[in-house]
């Protein structure tokens, strides 16, 4: 049993719906079970619609709809023939007929809230879940369409839902059979529902992670993850040109290189496959003769210290000077204590004797944090940054790493720099508009020699 992932990019057009649609059925003696991300770029659009119809703009709110409903009619149009096609049409007009009806509401009330967010941002995978389980019908594969929010079931925290693992796995159970007799379950990833009930979404890219809880609960030998690349690369290709294709890295690695914003991999995909002991690969459905990379336990022996470049623009930072002269007892616990209430992540933290320097991705609750924090200390925050992690397990074996990037670095202002607790991390950040730069010159820098046994 196999669960196959696949992502927006890969479903985006006819061609890759049919592309994808092979793929499976050559690897039907193998007992999959697909995962489906929405296609292209619907999920976007639906969150646009969405800010349209809180904005009260309830034209473009309507005529982005059109756009989409015309885009998912011509997806139909040219994968599906006369009898699934009209299946299709009608399904699809249903769910933007329903979601039109939501949207005016939210119009009306010029409201939206997370848990309407969830409902508007859930009906991309409700619909290709549909389309996919047709194509496949189309190609002589037994795929039949599975609402995954019968199975995923998730906490209330809409938008960022957390999912209830032994729940799941419980109700993953009578799929298995379905598969034995040679069905091939087409669920939605991404998207769930509370224990009452209520529609709910994992986080934006949380397919990958959907595609691993449900080869966890259902047991699968392996969990594919179909994307728009060769596998787990040096760096982000659309930052990078020249980058190398990992042949295997660690659950661990892979974990910090998602966190630190490598997309290809939402950054909470590994652990249910690493409880189970499942292992995970990276494939191209453009290029699927290519072997992928494995996310393998345990650290590969390597010859190069640093595996992969990770790296993540929009990041602020702020500077909270303490306002007596040296750092007062209870100082930090004072002021992460406001990043907690106002529910903000922080990445990166560095530290003096009177000032403490971190970094946001979120920066929603900014302003009420900069005022919280103007109670006991002087605050200044500076957007346009972003963030560099280079990442690799043995990096902490290695003496000499910080000095090669920062030589390698040479004009480039850092920032703030700081070996993660994790100890597999170094990073770094960086100005916005010296990303680039920063990036070629430290790929540059560690991807000279490769040890063939890790990198194609
Ligand atoms: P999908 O639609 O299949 O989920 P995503 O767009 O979420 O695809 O993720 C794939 C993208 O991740 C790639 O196109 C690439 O630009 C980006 N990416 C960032 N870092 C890496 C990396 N280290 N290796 C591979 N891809 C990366
Ligand atoms: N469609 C969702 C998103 O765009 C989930 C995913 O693609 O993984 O975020
Ligand atoms: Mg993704």
């Amino acid at each position: 049993m196999i669960v196959m992932k696949f992502g927006g990019s890969s479903l985006e057009s006819p061609e890759a719906i049919q592309r994808v649609c092979h793929i499976v059925k050559e690897r039907v003696p193998q007992a999959p079970l697909v995962v489906v991300s929405a296609h292209g770029a619907t999920t976007n659009r639906l969150l646009q619609a969405a800010r349209e119809a809180r904005a009260g703009r309830r034209e473009g709110m309507e005529d982005l709809l059109r756009q989409l409903r015309e885009y998912h009619h011509e997806l139909v149009r040219d994968t599906l023939s006369n009898g699934r096609a009209e299946t299709a049409l009608g399904a699809v007009d249903d769910h933007f007929d329903k979601l039109l009806e939501v949207l005016r509401g939210v119009a009306v009330l010029g409201e939206l809230t997370p848990r309407t967010l969830d409902t508007v941002m859930s009906f991309g995978e409700r619909i290709s879940s549909r389309l996919v389980a047709l194509a496949l019908c189309e190609q002589g594969v037994a795929g039949s369409a599975v609402d995954a929010r019968d199975y995923m079931v998730t906490d209330e925290r809409h938008t960022q839902a957390q999912p209830n693992l032994a729940a799941t796995y419980a109700r993953l159970v009578p799929l298995r059979a379905a598969i034995r007799q040679g069905q091939v379950p087409v669920l939605g990833g991404f998207i769930g529902a509370t224990e009452e009930g209520v529609t709910s979404t994992l986080g934006r890219g949380g397919s990958d992670f959907s595609a691993s809880i449900i080869g966890a609960g259902v047991e699968a030998d392996e969990i594919q993850i179909w994307t728009d690349v060769d596998g787990v690369l040096t760096s982000d290709p659309r930052v990078i040109s020249n980058v190398h294709r990992l042949r295997a890295i660690s659950f661990a690695e892979a974990s910090e290189l998602a966190y630190f914003g490598a997309k290809v991999l939402h950054p909470a995909t590994m652990l249910p496959a690493m409880q189970k002991g499942i292992p995970v690969r990276v494939l191209n459905s453009r290029r699927p003769h290519v072997e992928g990379t494995r996310i393998v336990p345990d650290v590969q022996p390597c010859r190069n210290p640093v595996k992969a470049i990770a790296c993540k623009k929009g990041i602020t930072v702020v500077n909270v000077h303490s306002t007596r002269m040296l750092m007062a007892h209870g100082f930090l616990r004072r002021m992460f204590e406001v990043f907690d209430r106002f529910e903000t992540p922080v990445d990166m933290v560095c530290t003096s004797e009177v000032s403490v320097s971190l970094t946001l991705d979120n920066t929603d609750r900014l302003v009420e944090i900069v005022a919280e924090l103007e109670r006991f200390s002087t605050v200044s925050a500076e957007g346009a940054q972003a963030t560099v992690a280079i990442v690799g397990d043995s990096i902490r074996y290695t003496p000499g790493i910080t000095a090669r990037a920062l030589a390698a670095l040479g004009g480039v202002n850092v920032r703030m720099i700081s070996q993660g607790a994790s100890l597999l991390n170094l990073s770094l950040v960086v100005a916005e508009d010296q990303l680039h730069t920063a990036m070629q010159a430290l790929h540059d820098e560690f991807f000279q020699d490769l040890d063939p046994e890790v990198f194609a």
